[in-house]
């Protein structure tokens, strides 16, 4: 039986690079998404032509118990298993402190946070049986936060890395949980932004250029894979290295 993977917010950004890079290597492929169906099910189209393996697209809000129970019960009844699980699913709501408010930060937190949690416990049930790996996709926003504007998005990623490490105890010996840290990278999630603000956050990056979704994807894979086996309950960063 070929391995299976779940990325949440599979359906654009990271959570695409990583739906295609996992199919690629013979993965059946679970995509979910929140709003983006259309694009989840050509993505679903295109890699199930492109290297022959099985897709499950599912709409579910990862801040939602029982949509990712049910989501759970639904790959479970088509696959039989889930070896990876990439938390991936975020959100940014970047505003200035005096606008924010109450609900927006709990929107964060729910979806970024507490999504990462519930997708892992419902996960984990199966996976506990079998054994796999749980990849989460935290932020350098999580470990060194310098701009007020998205103190509510960096809290979350903080909690994403340290829920990690406690993931990893309580999962071993079989399950490994990691988490990849990524800076930059030119995904929908940042093409508002104007070109000034991106001309001076290049300055800081030793590789003086940003990251694609598939250089985050590449290490996600790797921290999943077997060559992984002594990596647990750490943050890799991938941010091109910062001045
Ligand atoms: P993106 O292009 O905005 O994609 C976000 C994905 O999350 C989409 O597939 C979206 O699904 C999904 N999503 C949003 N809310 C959801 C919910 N409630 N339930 C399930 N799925 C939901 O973002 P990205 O840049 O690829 O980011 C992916 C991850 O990397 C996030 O955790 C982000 O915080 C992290 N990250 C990104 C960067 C960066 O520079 N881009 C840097 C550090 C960390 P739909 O489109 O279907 O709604």
């Amino acid at each position: 039986m070929g391995k299976v993977v779940l990325v949440t917010g599979g359906s654009r950004g990271i959570g695409e690079a990583t739906v295609r890079l996992f199919a690629s290597y013979g993965y059946d492929v679970v995509i979910n998404y929140y709003s983006g169906e259309d694009r989840a099910i050509n993505i679903a189209r295109e890699i199930e032509g492109e290297y022959g393996v099985r897709t499950l697209c599912l709409k579910a809000d990862v801040s939602v118990e029982e949509e990712v129970k049910v989501m759970v019960d639904k790959i479970i009844n088509k696959f039989g298993k889930i070896d990876v699980l990439v938390n991936n699913a975020g959100i940014a709501i970047d505003t200035d402190f005096s606008v924010k408010s109450v609900s927006n930060f709990r929107r964060i937190i729910d979806i970024n946070l507490i999504g990462t949690f519930l997708v892992s416990k419902y996960v984990s049930k199966d996976m506990l049986k079998h054994g796999g790996a749980i990849v989460n996709v935290g932020s350098t926003n999580g470990i060194d936060s310098y701009y007020t504007y998205s103190m509510d998005y960096d809290a979350s990623k903080a909690g994403v890395h340290i829920l990690t490490k406690n993931l990893a105890i309580e999962f071993a010996p079989n399950i490994r949980v990691n988490a990849v840290a990524p800076g930059w990278i030119m995904t929908p999630m940042n093409e508002e932004l104007d070109d000034d603000f991106m001309k001076e956050e290049k300055k800081r990056i030793i590789l003086d250029r940003f990251g694609e979704p598939i250089e985050v994807a590449k290490v996600i894979y790797f921290l999943a894979s077997e060559g992984a086996s002594y990596v647990n309950g750490t943050v890799v960063v991938v941010d091109g290295g910062r001045k």
